[in-house]
């Protein structure tokens, strides 16, 4: 799941980024309104943080313009406490939901799992579930036969990805692609590092093993007998 922060203040903007990236969420930060819209319409999101002032474009006119185009991600707005007016205006436009500034990052959490979960589609799962495996795509973890299992945001990321392709072979460079979003030259062993880390938590410490290599290929995970 991918997040976008738009926030001008430096430190509000890395202190977002950075504490969203240990709660375990991939997020992209814009620094100027006319940024944020330029990633929100190329790129994927499944929320986007937004702050109202903002130079060049501020949040309401990002907001609408990404909804003027059908873009309908949950959007959670950022006010501050004397731009009460603010609030009311955000969701007149089309905001999920709001925040006050300043909030306590634990909030935040609430609020975007919330969104998180209502923005999902019905048929869209929340859960994945290999064997004894558990991902929840929401509350960002992991559980194997039971017991919580602490992982990377990247880990996560490529975890999610091998239990939605689960049977699935999956070559390194589409692994490289769809986690780090860029391509790697063939001879790097990025992938086998982060696959080797991976395995380390979820498979050794437990008999049962889901991640396997398939020589000269990549990589699949499922239950074997
Ligand atoms: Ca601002």
């Amino acid at each position: 799941m991918k997040l976008l922060i738009v926030e001008d203040e430096v430190k509000t903007g890395d202190y977002l980024q950075q504490g969203l990236g240990e709660a375990g969420f991939n997020a992209d930060l814009a620094r100027t309104g006319l940024d944020g819209l330029n990633l929100a319409m190329n790129q994927p999101y499944d929320l986007i943080i937004l702050d109202v002032m903002l130079p060049e474009l501020d949040g309401w006119q990002l907001l609408q313009a990404i909804r003027k185009r059908g873009n309908e991600v949950p959007v959670l707005f950022l006010t501050a406490r004397d731009e009460v007016d603010d609030r009311v205006r955000g969701l007149e436009l089309g905001a999920d939901d709001y925040l006050i500034k300043p909030f306590a990052f634990s909030e935040l959490l609430a609020r975007i799992r919330s969104l998180l979960r209502r923005g999902r589609s019905s048929q869209e799962p929340t859960r994945l579930q290999v064997a004894d495996l558990e991902l929840d795509l929401v509350k960002r973890r992991v559980l194997k036969a039971g017991e919580r299992i602490d992982l990377t945001a990247k880990e996560f990321a490529l975890l999610e990805l091998m239990m939605r392709r689960e049977g699935e072979v999956l070559p390194r460079s589409l692994i490289a692609s769809q986690v780090w979003d860029m391509n790697f030259d063939s001879d790097t062993n990025v992938i086998e590092v982060a696959v080797r880390r991976l395995r380390a938590k979820v498979d050794d410490p437990y008999p049962r093993k889901l991640i396997h290599t398939v020589r000269g290929m990549g990589y699949v995970l499922e239950e074997r007998d």
